[in-house]
């Protein structure tokens, strides 16, 4: 039997990212993955197809650049559902297959198959080959799997969850997604902006409940500008799938309301893959959601045996997976590189317009009773703005007064993921105000928007507001 110092399970942004790091420290490696094409939900099922969707959607409906030009690119109506998927396909394979690469460069053994425990240091990969190998250390990154509740009766030709969304062959005309949370906000956009109507059905009173209240009031007014009716409070009693593709699904909502519908997308959840693994056998034990209790330093209640990434649960991110999985790697072989993860996270949603945060909310402002004010910078009033057509959507600063430090950055707008990293470092360092005034930034650029929210938010201070 082939005898490694780490066994990693799922090659995900956690399993990838830990396995080279602890190859690269000169440990022998081996990583086991039971799909042929590398990456997990990064590559393959969520992050990179749906994000590679959106800027489809966006190219095809020419929605940033409407009037312009003078001329208005509207291809929506030429395109076929594989021009659509075209390039989604093609990042798909191209950065699975750069997954793979990196783990061959690093010379970490790759196993196909389905890995499961045979006791606390041999893993069992098969079918479809049966192979015993043994580790000294075990890293668990086997991701997550969409939620199925029975009420849903899924058959991935009309009633979708969000990997089988990903293999449409027709365009829907119209769809319901249930669960407002980032994935059902993210999809309903995206098929809004290409044309399709879209109800999203939502058992709480607000989208997004973690983002600060003025960004996602901003986003739903948004969103019904796009087509998009959000149904609050409400949720799905059962679904009708006609035997006819012509005719449309019933959804009877808790409501009483019935919606007819081409396509339903259920988004309301993820469960930690560990079936398979047969984890019972070690004594590891899983919450409602499948999710494996981790410490601190990723050990679970097995001291060689580490978990990382989706199967640990919260916040289930591809950015926050990757860190995981090193901070193990990083615990078990006493790298001292990496400690922990940073305090600041950022928090990205790749809605149409796209939303982020880094910090505290004016929600939490109030509810920690820290004396408070904010300052506002419109993309609209930003010269680069206007001229990408990026024209809707804000920054907002939530700064200490009187001390003015700022505690939160939130932004909704064109490439709001990317603008906010600097936010990171302003709340890290506990910069002020002044110091986005005392700086120059180049000009036009969408980063303009720092600076007029700082004098915007000194101007509040002061009481003297020139513009409202
Ligand atoms: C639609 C969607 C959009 C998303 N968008 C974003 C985003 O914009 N930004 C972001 O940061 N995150 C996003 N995420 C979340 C992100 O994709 C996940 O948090 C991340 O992929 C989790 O990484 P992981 O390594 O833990 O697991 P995964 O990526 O799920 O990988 C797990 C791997 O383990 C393999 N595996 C499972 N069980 C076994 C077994 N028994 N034997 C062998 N192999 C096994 C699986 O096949 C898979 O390849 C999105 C997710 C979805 C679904």
């Amino acid at each position: 039997m082939k005898e490694y110092e780490l066994i990693v399970i799922g090659t995900g942004p956690a399993g990838e990212k830990a396995s080279v790091k602890a190859a690269y420290f000169g440990h022998r490696v081996a990583i086991i993955e039971k799909e042929s094409l590398f990456g997990g939900a990064e590559v393959v099922t969520g992050t990179l197809p749906s994000k590679t969707l959106k800027e489809t959607a966006l190219f095809f409906s020419g929605k940033h650049e409407k009037g312009l030009f003078g001329i208005d690119r509207d291809l929506q109506r030429q395109v076929s559902i594989q021009d659509f998927m075209y390039r989604k396909n093609l990042i798909t394979s191209s950065e699975a297959k750069e997954v793979r690469d990196n783990l061959l460069r690093h010379k970490v053994d790759i196993y196909q198959g389905i890995a499961s425990f045979e006791d606390a240091h041999t893993l069992r990969v098969g079918p479809p080959a049966d192979t015993l190998i043994r580790g000294e250390y075990i890293l668990i990154a086997t991701g997550s799997y969409p939620f199925h509740p029975s009420h849903i009766p899924f058959d991935k030709k009309r009633v979708h969850d969000s990997d089988s969304i990903l293999q449409i062959t027709r365009f829907p005309t119209s769809l319901c997604v249930l669960g407002a949370g980032v994935i059902g906000c993210e999809y309903a956009t995206i098929f809004s902006t290409v044309g399709a109507k879209v109800y999203l059905v939502n058992d709480k009173k607000d989208i997004l409940p973690h983002i600060d209240e003025e960004i996602s009031s901003d986003l739903v007014r948004q969103m019904h500008e796009s087509n998009i009716d959000i149904l609050f409070n409400e949720s799905v009693k059962h679904i009708e799938v006609p035997e006819d593709e012509g005719k449309p699904l019933k959804v009877f909502l808790a409501s009483g309301r019935t919606l007819e519908v081409d396509m339903f997308l259920f988004a309301a959840g993820r469960s930690g893959n560990v079936s398979a693994l047969g984890l019972e056998k070690l004594g590891i034990t899983v919450d409602s959601r499948q999710a494996i209790k981790v410490d601190s330093a990723y050990r679970t209640t097995v001291p060689h045996i580490f978990a990382a990434g989706d199967v640990i649960g919260f916040p289930a991110l591809a950015s926050t997976s990757m860190e995981q999985g090193r901070l193990a790697v990083a615990n078990m072989f006493k790298t001292k590189d990496l400690e922990q993860l940073p305090i600041v996270l950022p928090y990205g949603i790749y809605t149409i317009p796209e939303v982020s945060m880094v910090g505290i909310t004016e929600q939490q402002a109030k509810a920690k009773q820290l004396p408070y004010m904010t300052g506002k910078a419109r993309y609209a009033d930003m010269p680069r703005g206007k001229i990408m057509g990026a024209d809707d959507g804000f920054l907002k600063l939530v700064f200490e007064t009187p001390s003015l430090i700022i505690k939160g950055v939130h932004v909704i707008g064109f490439i709001a993921t990317e603008l906010i990293h600097f936010a990171i470092h302003l709340i890290e360092e506990e910069k002020t105000l002044y110091y986005l005034i005392e700086h120059v930034y180049n000009y036009p650029t969408l980063h303009d928007l720092y600076k007029y929210a700082a004098y915007d938010g000194l101007s509040n201070v002061s009481g003297h507001k020139v513009k409202s």
